[in-house]
C-alpha cells in the first residue's frame, strides 16, 4: 500500500493504474477510521481493481464552534486499518496542500444542503461537496463509496455529480452498528461511560420508528412524535431533530405512499450524534 501526500502524485499513481486498465475506487474519510469505513473500503475491494482511501480533516466543513482542533487523528492505526482492508493507496494530505490561503471557490448543493443538518450546521454542506469535488478531481474514481450513516451527505454527493457531470457512480452502503446499535462514529469516544449507554437510545428510537411503520394506520408524523417522545423521556439527551423525511427530497413526508427515511441528531453531553434508518410501510 502506497501512503502519499501530495495530490499531483496522487494524481500520477492513479493515472498509471488507469493506464494498466484499472477500475478506481475511492473511499474519502477524516480518519479515527472503525468498522463502519472498512466496510467502506471492503466494499471498494470487491467492486475495483485499484482503491484509494483519503483521510483529511477538513476545516471548510467545521463550524467556528465545532470539534476541528480537538478531532481526534490516529493515523497509523487508520494506516493499518487500511492496508487489512486491501487499501492499494492512502491519501493523506496536509491542510496547505488542499487550501491554499488564496482559494475562492466554493461547491454548494442548494436546496438539499440547507434542511436538518444544514439547517444545524451552517455551511458544513459547501466543506464538503467542495472538498469531495477536489479529492474526486485528484484521484479520478469510476465508484466514490459514502456511508448511509450521513444520508445527507451521500444525497448531496449524489445530487452533485448530477448536475455538475462528474463522472463518479456514488455507492452507499449500510451503517455499521455497535452491538447494542448504536451507529459506529469516530465521534462516539468522545463519550463517557453513562453517555454511552444513553446514546443507544437514538437507535431504539429508530427501531420504535421501524416497528411503528408496520402499523398501518400511523401517519409519519405519528410515527415522528413518537421517536421524539421517546428521545424527549430520557434525561441527558438534547434533541435536536427527529423526523420522518422523504428518502429523495429530504422534505417531511405526508403519508405512506411515498419512501421514509428516519433522520435523527441529538446530542449527548457535548457530543452531537446522527443516525437514521429508511422505514419499510406495510
Ligand atoms: P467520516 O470519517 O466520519 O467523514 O466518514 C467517512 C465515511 O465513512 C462517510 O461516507 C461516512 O458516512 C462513512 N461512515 C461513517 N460511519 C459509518 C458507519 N457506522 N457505517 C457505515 N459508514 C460509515
Amino acid at each position: 500500500m502506497i501512503v502519499q501526500s501530495s495530490p499531483a502524485e496522487v494524481l500520477k499513481a492513479i493515472r498509471a493504474a488507469r493506464r494498466a486498465g484499472k477500475t478506481v475506487g475511492c473511499v474519502p474519510t477524516m480518519g479515527v477510521l472503525h468498522a463502519g469505513h472498512v466496510s467502506l473500503v471492503e466494499r471498494a475491494r470487491t467492486e475495483c481493481d485499484f482503491v484509494v482511501g483519503t483521510i483529511f480533516v477538513n476545516p471548510t466543513q467545521f463550524g467556528p464552534n465545532e470539534d476541528f482542533s480537538k478531532y481526534p487523528r490516529t493515523l497509523e492505526a487508520d494506516l493499518e486499518m487500511c492496508r487489512h482492508a486491501g487499501a492499494d493507496l492512502m491519501f493523506t494530505p496536509q491542510t496547505a496542500s488542499m487550501y491554499s490561503g488564496d482559494a475562492q471557490t466554493i461547491v454548494r448543493v442548494t436546496k438539499l444542503a440547507t434542511v436538518l443538518e444544514g439547517a444545524h450546521r451552517p455551511g458544513h454542506f459547501d466543506g464538503v461537496s467542495t472538498v469531495v469535488t477536489k479529492l474526486f478531481n485528484i484521484t479520478e474514481p469510476d465508484r466514490a463509496y459514502f456511508g448511509q450513516k450521513d444520508y445527507q451527505q451521500q444525497l448531496i454527493i449524489r445530487r452533485m455529480v448530477v448536475d455538475l457531470d462528474q463522472p463518479v457512480e456514488i455507492v452507499t452502503c449500510p451503517i455499521v452498528r455497535e452491538a447494542d446499535g448504536l451507529a459506529m462514529s469516530s465521534r462516539n469516544r468522545y463519550l463517557s461511560t453513562e453517555e454511552r449507554s444513553r446514546a443507544g437510545q437514538i437507535s431504539q428510537a429508530l427501531r420504535l420508528a421501524q416497528q411503528s411503520a408496520g402499523e398501518p394506520q400511523l401517519l409519519p408524523q405519528e410515527i415522528a412524535g413518537r421517536m421524539v417522545a421517546h428521545l424527549e423521556s430520557i434525561a441527558g439527551i438534547e434533541l435536536q431533530y427527529a423526523v420522518i423525511a422523504d428518502t429523495q427530497t429530504l422534505e417531511p413526508l405526508v403519508d405512506r405512499t411515498g419512501q421514509g427515511v428516519a433522520l435523527i441528531a441529538a446530542r449527548v453531553g457535548t457530543t452531537r450524534l446522527i443516525d437514521n434508518e429508511v422505514l419499510q410501510f406495510r
